[in-house]
């Protein structure tokens, strides 16, 4: 089918686009107009599978903001939600950078502004700002170290005793990493993400309960499963049975598993690529609900109005993308950022 049939099926609504469905022809045009704009396509975990089957890469947002950055093609189309694409954007200045929605947002990335980070700073001067990443790019700009879920504590260890924190945005994260550092000094912004609300203590508890010899894999690069991180830690889970996980650790970890069942604490879509690594272990979501709705606003209409009509690209200023690039690279050089694939 011709492309113009194709765009002529694409609709447009409040949610997102949609009308078009991830066949094969869908698949086959993606491929070629990929090629015909030298466009690599990367996928986030949490993306929709037929995206996930699409995709050049498959990984988490770091790993992927890597290999954009080392990408020949001229175009990063980025399937993932939006604060992910501008990382992206600010690791490969030079490239294009499109999101298939640019409505695809972050309830936590959103739960801070840089107007609030800037009162925050004014009110708490001499402080250092740690910003988990999943921060818009003016936040970042704003910040002194970033930092993923598997590096955060070394993040906060490596500031002086002496000198204040202020961590953010992530309450879960921040709780965490207080306990472990147990830093008296550090402040934390009570940001969350809308999709760990299910994952809670009792759950994790009647998890353990019910299913004794079950693994619990715990991928904690996206804010939905810091809350099972900071509860593994208390104590709801046994200690031995709890893998805090990469992407890449927890698939190496699916493949070398003697567990016949393991239940996964993390965004659905993780299981998409679980499933395929180890199809004899039977993979289970600690919370089936833990679906993000921003994820999944990347479907395969989206995507090909993407490649269609080079929308929506990503745009950071200069400015804010060179003080944003600071933040993360500093990030990067601290312990194990994390992120592989
Ligand atoms: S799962 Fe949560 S932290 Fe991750 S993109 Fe969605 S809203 Fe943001």
């Amino acid at each position: 089918m011709a492309t113009a049939t194709l765009q002529a099926q694409i609709e447009n609504g409040p949610t997102g686009f949609s009308g078009i469905d991830g066949t094969p022809e869908w698949a086959a045009e993606v491929k070629r107009l990929a090629r015909e704009q030298d466009a690599t396509i990367l996928a986030h975990n949490y993306q929709l599978p037929e995206i996930q089957d699409i995709a050049d890469h498959v990984g988490d947002s770091l790993a992927l903001s890597r290999i954009a950055a080392e990408a020949t093609e001229g175009t990063i189309v980025f399937c993932g939600v939006h604060f992910m694409a501008e990382t992206a954007k600010i690791l490969s200045p030079t490239k294009t950078v499109l999101i298939p929605d640019a409505r695809a947002g972050c309830s936590l990335a959103d739960s801070i502004t840089a107007d609030e980070l800037r009162a925050w700073k004014a009110d708490n001067p001499g402080a250092m700002v740690v910003s988990y990443v999943n921060t818009t790019a003016e936040v970042k700009a704003l910040t002194g170290i970033c930092c993923t879920s598997s590096n955060a504590v070394e993040v906060v260890a490596s500031i002086d005793p002496d000198v204040p924190v202020l961590f953010l945005p992530d309450q879960f994260l921040g709780a965490h990493v207080k306990r472990l550092t147990k830093r008296e000094n550090m402040q934390i912004w009570a940001g969350e993400c809308h999709v760990h609300a299910g994952i809670n203590g009792d759950e994790l508890t009647e998890q353990a309960r019910t299913h004794p010899d079950a693994d619990l894999f715990v991928h904690p690069e996206c804010g939905c499963a810091t809350s099972a991180l900071y509860l593994a830690g208390e104590g709801h889970y046994p200690a031995d049975r709890v893998k805090i996980l990469s992407t890449g650790g927890m698939i190496d970890a699916a493949r070398d598993t003697n567990a016949r069942q393991v239940l996964v604490a993390t965004e659905i879509g993780m299981l998409h690529q679980l499933r395929k690594a180890a199809p004899d272990v039977d993979f289970q979501a600690v919370n089936d609900r833990a679906s993000c709705k921003y994820m999944k606003m990347i479907t395969p209409a989206a995507l090909l109005r993407c490649l269609i009509e080079g929308k929506d690209e990503v745009h950071v200023d200069p400015e804010t993308a060179a003080l944003a690039s600071k933040s993360v690279q500093r990030m990067i050089e601290i312990g194990t950022p994390g992120g592989g694939e």
